[in-house]
């Protein structure tokens, strides 16, 4: 898991290397295939469902799942969110980042960082004892008091030997609800934020998930490993 999880956290990097006005999505996604292929992993989102990039790429508005495109051409101004799973001897890693492409709006700014910050809520308390509940409220918590809201149609979820895997984990939720936490379980964290309402559609291509509302989107993830003690970030590119 660890392994599989520095591939990913480095495909993240390879992403964030590329990003710049003018660049194409296809572009970004052909280079994180040949990072994780480079490893000797495989990337864990080509073909699943018959997703076809190795990447989900998706731009402005756009909320989860966008598909890696030539036509698609990162502008100034945009932010875009990069999501990337790999794996390695048969476990997976799955992280998510939103960059900034050029000079982003302040508000664009502040989403990004929110998002950001609502994990590490997250990780305050994902330790033993503890449900996904805390994990979920913490996340909406932090969130709302922010002036944003959380995406309630997807969710993080269990990550190893499968990409998605038991339990689901709404970035919503009553504290000291749900499945209780244990070292050794290994989580995928993923506030997904957006700047006006929650509400979200699929486009007519079956995968990209874009607000209702039309304003912008954020996505972080990582996926992480329950212990005793503190949580330990598993997409990260010191890991092991
Ligand atoms: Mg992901
Ligand atoms: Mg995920």
């Amino acid at each position: 898991m660890k392994i599989a999880g520095r591939i990913t956290a480095e495909a993240l990097m390879v992403a964030k290397d590329l990003i710049r006005p003018g660049i194409s999505t296809k572009e970004i996604d052909t280079k994180i295939r040949r990072h994780i292929e480079k490893c000797g992993a495989t990337p864990s989102f080509l073909g699943y469902g018959g997703f076809p990039g190795s990447a989900c790429i998706s731009i402005n508005n756009q909320v989860i799942h966008g598909i890696p495109s030539e036509r698609v051409i990162l502008a100034d101004g945009d932010i875009v969110k990069v999501d990337v799973g790999a794996r390695y001897r048969g476990y997976n890693g799955d992280s998510a980042r939103t960059f900034a492409v050029g000079k982003v709006s302040d508000k664009a700014l502040k989403l990004i960082s929110v998002t950001e910050q609502s994990f590490y809520e997250a990780m305050k308390v994902a330790r033993p004892g503890n449900r996904i509940g805390d994990i979920g409220h913490a996340v909406e918590d932090f969130v709302i008091s922010n002036g944003f809201s959380v995406v309630r149609d997807y969710v993080g979820h269990g990550v190893g030997k499968d990409l998605h895997e038991d339990p689901e984990i709404p970035n919503f939720g009553r504290a000291g609800r749900g499945v209780r936490l244990y070292p050794g379980m290994t989580l995928a964290i993923e506030p997904m934020v957006n700047a006006g309402s929650y509400d979200v559609r699929v486009l007519k291509d079956g995968w990209t998930v874009v607000t209702q509302d039309g304003e912008l989107s954020a996505h972080y993830e990582n996926s992480i490993l329950i212990t005793d003690g503190d949580p330990i970030i598993l997409t990260d590119v010191n890991i092991v």
